[in-house]
Formats: C-alpha cells, sequence, structure tokens
C-alpha cells in the first residue's frame, strides 16, 4: 500500500490520548495510524518531530454575513482567517447575512455566494424565527446541520427572537426530525438599555440572571419535548449547576463558551473599549474561573468562536459607546492560541482542547468525518507548536477588518500547518493560505 501523505509527531493527539504515532492519508481520508518510525510507503512524508499534530478544529459558530452584509465579512476572508488558526471546518450562522438563512431558497443563496471561495469547510445552520416553522423541514433534508434562535432582540431586525410559546412549538417541531435548536439564551425582560464608556455598566445591564432565566425556559421547553437544544456562548458561569442538573436528569442539553469567556476578565477592559463587546458580555475573573471549572467538568461541551465581526465604524460607533457599538468578536485565527494559552496554565492538555474545539462541536454539528485523528475520517490535520508564544499584530490577521481585543497580547501556541482532506493549506513563510480555495460545502452527516 503506497498512501499519499503520511504526517509523523512525537506528540499526535489521537482519540485515546496523546502518542507519537504516523498518520498515513490516501485521498482524502486518514488511511491508517502508524507507530512514530514505523517504515510507512508514501508519496510525501512529513516529520513534525515535537510539533503536535490535531484534528482540524471544527468551528461551530461563525457569522460568515455574506450575502448581503459582505462588507463585514465574507467567505474568502472567514475561510482565510479559519485555515491559518486550524480550523478546517467553520459553520455559518443563519443570520447577518441577507437574507437569513431561514428558508431554503435563502439556504440556495448563500451556497451559491460561499461557492469557489472558500478555504475551508463550510456547514450551515438555519434559521428558526416567527413564522417560518413550515420551513424547518425543507431545510433539515436540504442539509443544515441544526436551527439558531433567540429569545432576545438578536441586533438585525429581519431575524425576530421566538417567543416562549414558539420556543416550546418550533422543540415540537424539531424532536419529529430528530433535530437541533441552537439558542441565544438572554432574556429580555432582565436586559437593560445600556450607553456610556464604563464597561461595567455595560456588564451591569446583561447581568448573569438574563442568561439563567432563558436557559430556564430552553430546559423547560427541552424538557416538554424531548428534542435537543444546545446554548450557545455561555457566559454567566452560575448557570453551570442548572445545566449539569438538566443533562443529569436526562435532558438533551448541551453548551458552549468561546475564547473570549476563558481568556479575558471584565477588570481588564478598558472604559471606551468597545472591542470588547459581546452579548451576553465578558464577565469577571471569578465567573471566568467558575466556566472553566464547567468546562473540565463536561457541563460545557465546546469551545468556538462566535466570530462576528463587523466595519471598525460600527464597533466605534459613538465614540467608545457600549450602546451604541456592535457587540461581537472576531476570533476565528487566534482561537486555538487563546484558548491554549489560558488551559496550560490551568494544566490542562492538548487532549483537551481538541475535545472542546474539534471532536465536541464535529458530534454536535453531526459531521461524523471531522474532529478527530481517526481511520476513516477526513484528513484535517494542524501541525502546532504548543511552545511558541506570538504579540498579536492585527496587520496579520486574515478576516476582513482585523478589529480584535486580542492585539498586543502575548499568545502561546502557533499553528504551523494545516491540511484539508490531504491537502496542505498554508504557506510556509506568510502563515497564510496559498493555492486555490477548495473547501467543500457540507451537509449534515
Ligand atoms: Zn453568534
Amino acid at each position: 500500500m503506497r498512501y499519499d501523505l503520511v504526517v509523523r509527531s512525537r506528540r499526535a493527539v489521537l482519540p485515546e490520548g496523546t502518542r507519537a504515532a504516523a498518520v498515513a492519508v490516501s485521498g482524502p481520508s486518514i488511511a491508517a495510524v502508524a507507530g512514530y518510525g514505523e517504515p510507512v510507503d508514501a508519496a510525501r512524508d512529513v516529520d513534525l518531530g515535537d510539533l503536535a499534530l490535531l484534528p482540524g478544529l471544527v468551528d461551530t459558530h461563525v457569522h460568515v454575513n455574506e450575502p448581503g452584509r459582505t462588507e463585514w465579512e465574507g467567505f474568502a476572508t472567514a475561510t482565510r482567517a479559519a485555515a491559518a488558526g486550524g480550523v478546517t471546518t467553520i459553520c455559518d450562522m443563519p443570520l447577518n447575512s441577507l437574507p437569513p438563512t431561514v428558508s431554503v431558497a435563502a439556504l440556495a443563496a448563500k451556497r451559491a455566494a460561499a461557492a469557489g471561495k472558500c478555504w475551508v469547510d463550510v456547514a450551515f445552520w438555519g434559521g428558526a424565527v416567527p413564522g417560518n416553522q413550515e420551513a424547518l423541514r425543507p431545510l433539515h433534508e436540504a442539509g443544515v446541520i441544526g436551527f439558531k434562535c433567540f429569545l432576545i432582540d438578536s441586533g438585525v431586525p429581519e431575524f425576530p427572537p421566538l417567543e416562549a410559546a414558539d420556543l416550546r412549538s418550533v422543540l415540537g417541531s424539531l424532536a419529529a426530525l430528530d433535530g437541533l435548536l441552537i439558542v441565544h439564551a438572554e432574556d429580555g425582560s432582565e436586559v437593560k438599555p445600556a450607553s456610556g464608556r464604563d464597561y461595567g455598566a455595560f456588564v451591569a445591564s446583561r447581568p448573569p440572571v438574563a442568561e439563567r432565566r432563558a436557559i430556564e425556559k430552553v430546559i423547560r421547553a427541552a424538557a416538554a419535548t424531548g428534542a435537543r437544544a444546545h446554548i450557545v456562548h455561555l457566559s454567566a458561569a452560575e448557570c453551570v449547576a442548572m445545566i449539569a442538573g438538566a443533562k443529569a436528569a436526562g435532558i438533551r442539553l448541551t453548551a458552549e463558551t468561546c475564547p473570549h469567556y476563558l481568556y479575558f476578565a471584565a477588570e481588564q477592559v478598558p472604559d471606551g473599549a468597545t472591542e470588547f463587546k459581546c452579548c451576553p458580555p465578558i464577565r469577571d475573573a471569578v465567573n471566568r474561573e467558575a466556566l472553566w471549572r464547567g468546562l473540565e467538568a463536561g457541563v460545557i461541551d465546546c469551545v468556538v468562536s462566535d466570530h462576528s465581526p463587523c466595519p471598525p465604524e460600527l464597533k466605534a460607533a459613538g465614540s467608545g459607546d457600549f450602546g451604541a457599538a456592535w457587540g461581537g468578536i472576531a476570533s476565528l485565527q487566534l482561537g486555538l492560541s487563546a484558548v491554549w494559552t489560558a488551559a496550560r496554565r490551568r494544566g490542562r492538555t492538548l487532549d483537551d482542547v481538541a475535545r472542546w474545539m474539534a471532536a465536541a462541536p464535529a458530534g454536535l454539528a453531526g459531521l461524523p468525518a471531522k474532529g478527530a485523528l481517526t481511520v476513516g475520517r477526513d484528513a484535517d490535520l494542524v501541525a502546532f507548536d504548543p511552545d511558541a508564544t506570538y504579540v498579536v499584530d492585527p496587520a496579520l490577521l486574515l478576516h476582513r477588518h482585523p478589529v480584535t481585543p486580542y492585539a498586543g497580547r502575548t499568545l502561546t501556541g502557533r499553528v504551523r500547518q494545516a491540511w484539508l482532506r490531504g491537502t496542505a493549506l498554508l504557506d510556509a513563510d506568510s502563515g497564510a493560505p496559498d493555492g486555490e480555495p477548495a473547501g467543500h460545502l457540507l451537509n449534515r452527516g
């Protein structure tokens, strides 16, 4: 047997743990996992030595915004940033693009906009909004990986939130399909209007109780219907116990958090620094430590970016006014380093990071070919130097608008190469993708 490629590493992060291994690739797939030094006949033989070999990350929470708000972000720029950050699959959110992905026609528009431009693989979420319940089954059959809804104003008028009664009926419909509903869980009745440059006042306007009340609604509706529900971007750590309780009771609930909640703390956010604005907000350091405990205990399943860029003018809207600025942090390219920097300090391993950022999101999204270095899966691989440090220079970011709260931070862990279905993506010198975009548009399953 002659393979197309073999990648050897003394630190291959396999599902059963990290060990020295050689991953052999045939066509687009992993064909064998051998010993590190074993003779393997392959057209290309790459020895990473002490660099770690990770599965390509799967980021299930990315707002690409194309078509319609392509000036905010687009498939070419987002997927270039993803590739450079070791993310070989992204899942595009149904809102902020125009049209939002709430019908089969809108999904077709998305796919047409994405075709031929993607450097990594892209799957699509559908949207559940008031009045589109008839579209859920056709969207499901057209291959979306699940449905996103809001329980609070989404920030864009064309993607309104669901009322509690709608939430239950949508979950009822999805239960029949074994579909997944992912929920932006903040309760509008617990959120106050915010204005001004004071970050503390902004955080106080979106308190933990807003997340708690919304998650309670999701748990009740999931329990009543038997459907699968997922909490996106959990920030309030006091909700971890409630989520753990629901899971223990057999309710089909999962949760994610994001690199910025695990890396930053409110105490570090200067007044007027709207590059830190996201909803729900980055909370204090005590909350951050409790989120880490929730992740380590397995209550929080995934870490995904919530990459949500906008033009710098909208981020600075109101000149540092937290009420006026767009909420969203773009971190596709930096998420792995940010999480690893914080995880390593807490004694966590690359096995943990691969579980949180590759295997669990692939499972959530129903993408069985992704997320692990296992025979038969896609050969999506990442060479990662877990010891290298670098200072974040916004000029090197590849997404459309290099606005980032990570500017000037020293992060540990650097992507050296990424392979998508066996093909190397990155130029060795620049670290940016070269060649032609060869990402596929994926369906669920
Ligand atoms: Zn989002």
